[in-house]
């Protein structure tokens, strides 16, 4: 099992990922991925067509999705694997957590507007690949476009992070509802990066106990945004919580992300491989 090269996090352009499923799937595959995910933001609209590609370049898939979550006032990502699309109430729960996305879009352009940065709402509008799903990412492009930010690293520094013009607190879904209904969907839910969370001590603790009480049951270990020593700490998480372990490059586009589509370590042979877990939810090619 953790010598299958498995890659169960990434965004195309039906969230905030600037190549199509199609494209992620051949780029996957030539980059020596076997076991693939598109996991876009609160939205299943892409699996369709990640399914289909996976099976015509010849990459095992499962389905998957990553749900914006708020936890102690911060957004946690709650990565659902091996659920069925067709689930009505993942369905519906991924539409009520998209549905203030347009609202707090605007919100974001005059809060932008009010520091002598105008246009910034159709601005990112223009670079979103779907209308409904308008993230920080987009808004981050944009501004690196106008050469108002040097790159995606100078934009979160300067603006859109809490404190700074550009941020806007949004409500998400709450942990037990993501989990729910990643579970009722017949997935397993995965705490995402938990190394980008700002949480103290007790918090984290809370985040992990929270989780496992709802019947989330993995962690996100081998991930671009971990360093050496964050692996080795949520290998301790993982051991603890007694959780299955993760390893997804969370791609986004081939110009900013640093990690490749399977080029992350393997994970460590003391954790189980939450695709062990999946083998009857995966699509084989
Ligand atoms: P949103 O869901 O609109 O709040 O946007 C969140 C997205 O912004 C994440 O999924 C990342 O793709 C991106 N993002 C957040 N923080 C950073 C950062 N510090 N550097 C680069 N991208 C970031
Ligand atoms: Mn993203
Ligand atoms: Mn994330
Ligand atoms: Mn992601």
């Amino acid at each position: 099992m953790h010598d299958v090269n498995a890659d169960l996090h990434c965004h195309s352009t039906v969230s905030d990922g600037t190549l199509s499923p199609e494209q992620l799937a051949r780029r996957a595959k030539d980059h020596g991925v076997e076991l693939w995910s598109l996991t876009d933001h609160d939205e299943l609209a892409g699996q369709p067509r990640a399914a289909a590609a996976a099976r015509s370049v010849g990459l095992d898939y499962l389905a998957g999705v990553e749900i914006s979550v708020s936890f102690c006032e911060q957004t946690v990502h709650i990565v659902g694997l091996g659920i069925d699309t067709d689930d009505r109430a993942l369905l519906q729960g991924l539409a009520d957590t998209r549905s203030g996305r347009a609202r707090r879009a605007q919100a974001m352009g005059e809060s932008l507007a009010a520091v002598g940065i105008a246009g910034a709402y159709d601005g990112a509008e223009a670079f979103a690949g779907n209308p409904d799903l308008v993230t920080r990412t987009h808004f981050a492009r944009w501004l690196v476009s106008t050469g108002v930010c040097r790159d995606a690293h100078d934009v979160f520094r300067r603006y859109l992070t809490p404190g700074k013009p550009g941020y806007v607190a949004q409500q998400w879904a709450s942990l037990r509802d993501a989990v729910g209904w990643i579970r009722g969907a017949g997935g397993i839910a995965v705490i995402a990066h938990p190394a980008r969370y700002k949480f103290t001590a007790n918090q984290e603790w809370a985040l992990f106990e929270e989780f496992k009480a709802h019947g989330g049951r993995a962690v996100e270990v081998q991930t671009a945004a971990h360093t050496a020593s964050d692996v080795a700490r949520y290998v301790g998480s993982a051991l603890e919580y007694g959780l299955l372990a993760s390893r997804g490059s969370d791609f986004h586009s081939p110009d900013e992300s640093r990690v490749e589509l399977g080029a992350l370590p393997p994970l460590p042979p003391a954790l189980t491989p939450v695709w062990s877990e999946l083998q009857e939810r995966i699509a084989r090619a």
